[in-house]
């Protein structure tokens, strides 16, 4: 008969002892399953209960196609693949075999088994294809490990050595790949001894990898190592089982569930303060305070370190780490709520903080240091590319609000807070000095307060206020009077959008600041809104609707390719003598999507274009966001803008560096000046060469 025996020759006791043992796995599964849910339970609402079947869906296509892996790193989304497939199709082939031979064959008799004939054939062929898959990834994983490369390297930035242990995670990590290689191995060797035990049956060739190995076994040595070879892979596969729960293998179910439950908007849209929480203090203090969706993304991180080397703070020798930041929380988490740690390899608490001591101390300041903390230029880099949807700008800043509240900050932060609070800018100076800039035009700029305009345009401080940056600003609107754009500016009507001072925690005055600009915006009859910072760019289009201000929001060099689809925009000479490239902004590239608008723009200007190494999506940040640009950068070892001037320079013959954000043109003109570079590069904003080509 075309099929195989499960118990091969095995005594009743015997089955019953492998039943009795997987029942109590199971069972230990599900106690482990159910602490992990209880810690979840003890967090806050989090609002992610909307569109579930949409949310599952996206989910289960992000597992299968393994996108979000693959992204940033093809060797590893390979070798992720082919694990996850392979683990699959395994796991299901192992539940067909229990349910055919502990249902279909006790009610129906053995004649009407599912396994047997073409069916059981066609079975052990994928089986054993998969099976390859499984143990190629394995080992492709195992090699990298092996290579050492720095994602996987957990040295931290903010602590020396002998001030913390990761060992625990490194046992943790062979543990994880060696055990599945092992029940890899194991299941191959069992089917090759049952093969040769069985005389080598001409149908088996259909397993294909099994047939093989039978051939190395002669038939006695085979029958006497069969039930030992089946018990070692039966238990492995067991432990592995009980080890899911209190391991790193608990990704495997925790990331579907986290990637079904992100949020699309994380980062880009921070979360209200109730008005509630805003009376008895914003931020974190315990951990009760972290909704559940942020206690699942602690337990989710499977540590892969993109977003650790992704991330501008930890390249420039500050003390943040996206991952050691999530990964000190996750302990933070079980020592608080005295769940011991939810791994059976646990962590020395990086803050020192024992169990049953996590409550005594502060989250933000004790467990995450406020340098840490201040240490974020809030560039969405690692959200960006965390395979599985964690959000660690949320929590970032969720604590920064409980820093903001205490008043944990630097004096030139403090400062700075303090001038947007009184002056609604970030200079310090009066509101009747924010249309200033336009004053040197040799038109006048429509007041939309006063008479109707189709654009409001939207300037922004530092467009406004900077003087290095207030030329740029007029040659912006120079070249929206020419293009005979309906354009009009809120004077000294308009505040500081809050992008920056939401994201330094400060929610009550972002909140103060969007009124204001609401009832700017009330007293003017415009139809949409344009800017030329991608800061204000984000809070307006994605954070203003939440409060009522709902419009379409355009960045310029968005607008300005409209305008060229139209034929409306004209350039009359080719810049071809200049070789450039391109920086996105964060809030403009990552944040929002815009990244194909400046490169059509740079190609109908007919300059020589080259991508620098990170670009789009994964670009570089300057190291201005979220504050940054108002606090001491002097102790950083390279700060982010010199090095993305250096990555310039690797492109050979490169001679102009282009922006588009107002905060970036301060930011690389400064950083080209403290380098040395003037004589090898130059930054332009693009309104520059449009100028120049027009
Ligand atoms: S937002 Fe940027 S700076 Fe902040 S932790 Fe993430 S990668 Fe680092
Ligand atoms: S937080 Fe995400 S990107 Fe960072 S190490 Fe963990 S899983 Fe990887």
């Amino acid at each position: 008969m075309i099929t195989r025996e499960v118990f091969r020759h095995f005594p009743l006791w015997m089955q019953l002892i492998f039943y009795v043992v997987g029942l109590a796995t199971v069972a230990f599964f599900l106690y482990g399953f159910w602490r992990r849910y209880k810690k979840y339970r003890r967090g806050t609402d989090a609002e992610r209960f909307n569109n579930l079947g949409g949310r599952f869906f996206k989910a289960l296509g992000a597992m299968a196609t393994n996108r979000t892996v693959y992204k940033r790193d093809a060797y590893a989304g390979a070798a992720h693949w082919m694990i996850f497939w392979g683990f699959v199709v395994l796991f299901i082939g192992t539940v067909i075999v229990a349910v055919d031979h502990d249902m279909v064959e006790m009610a129906f008799g053995a004649e009407n088994r599912l396994l047997q004939g073409g069916f059981y054939q066609w079975f052990s062929l994928f089986l054993d294809v998969f099976g390859v898959l499984f143990l190629v990834g394995l080992l492709m994983m195992l090699f990298r490990r092996g290579a050492k490369p720095p994602q996987l390297d957990y040295k931290r930035p903010d602590l020396k050595d002998g001030q913390y242990d990761r060992s625990g995670y490194k046992k943790d990590d062979k543990a994880f790949l060696w055990l599945l290689l092992l029940i890899g191995v194991t299941g191959y060797l069992v089917e090759g001894l049952r093969i040769s035990a069985d005389g080598i049956p001409a149908f088996e060739v259909w397993s294909p990898v099994g047939h093989t190995l039978a051939q190395f076994f002669g038939e006695g040595l085979a029958n006497t190592l069969h039930p030992y070879v089946w018990w070692f892979h039966g238990i492995m596969v067991l432990i592995f089982i009980a080890y899911i729960p209190y391991s790193k293998a608990m990704h495997m179910l925790l990331d579907y569930a986290n990637l079904m439950f992100k949020d699309d908007m994380a980062a880009k849209r921070l979360p209200k303060v109730s008005e509630e929480k805003m009376k008895e203090g914003q931020g974190y203090r315990k951990i009760e305070d972290f909704t559940w969706k942020e206690l699942l993304d602690f337990d989710s991180c499977t540590k892969c370190g993109r977003c650790h080397v992704a991330c501008p703070a930890n390249a420039s020798g500050a003390p943040l780490s996206p991952r050691d930041l999530i990964l000190d929380l996750r302990t933070y988490a079980d020592a608080s709520i005295g769940n011991g740690t939810s791994e059976w390899f646990g962590q020395t608490y990086a803050a020192g903080v024992k169990e049953g001591k996590a409550g005594k101390v502060a989250v933000a300041g004790d467990i995450i240091k406020a340098d840490t903390l201040w240490a974020c230029t809030t560039c969405m880099a690692c959200v960006e590319a965390c395979p599985v949807g964690i959000e660690h700008l949320t929590s970032i800043v969720n604590l920064r609000r409980t820093l903001v509240d205490s008043g944990t900050m630097e004096n030139s932060l403090q400062d700075t807070l303090a001038n947007i609070g009184d002056y609604g800018n970030s200079f310090g100076q009066s509101d009747r000095m924010r249309a200033k800039w336009t004053k040197e035009l040799d038109f006048k700029i429509k007041d939309a307060r006063k008479e109707p305009v189709e654009y409001l345009w939207f300037v922004g401080d530092y467009a406004a206020y900077d003087p290095a940056v207030q030329a740029m600003t007029r040659k912006v609107a120079g070249i929206f009077e020419k293009m005979g754009l309906d354009f009009g500016i809120l004077y000294e009507a308009e505040k500081n959008a809050g992008n920056d001072v939401r994201r330094i925690g400060e929610e009550g005055l972002f909140e103060m600041l969007v009124e204001d600009n609401m009832a700017a915006f009330e007293e003017a009859e415009f139809k949409e809104i344009i800017t030329t910072d991608p800061h204000s760019f984000n809070t307006l289009k994605n954070e203003y609707p939440e409060f009522g201000a709902s419009y379409p929001v355009h960045h310029y060099t968005g607008l300005l390719c409209k305008l060229l689809d139209e034929g409306k925009l004209k350039f009359s000479k080719k810049l071809s003598h200049y070789k450039v490239t391109y920086h996105d902004p964060c809030y403009l590239g990552r944040y929002n999507g815009e990244t194909e608008a400046p490169r059509k723009l740079l190609r109908a200007l007919g300059v020589e274009f080259q991508e620098m190494r990170r670009c789009g999506a994964n670009s570089f940040c300057c190291g201005a966001g979220g504050g940054r640009i108002w606090m001491d950068d002097s102790k950083l070892e390279k700060r982010p803008s010199v090095q993305r001037i250096e990555e310039a320079l690797e492109i050979d013959g490169v001679n102009l560096f282009i922006v588009a954000c107002p905060k970036d043109y301060t930011m690389y003109n400064d950083a080209v000046k403290s380098s040395g570079n003037e004589e090898k590069i130059a930054v332009k904003d693009i309104i520059e060469l449009v100028e120049e080509a027009m």
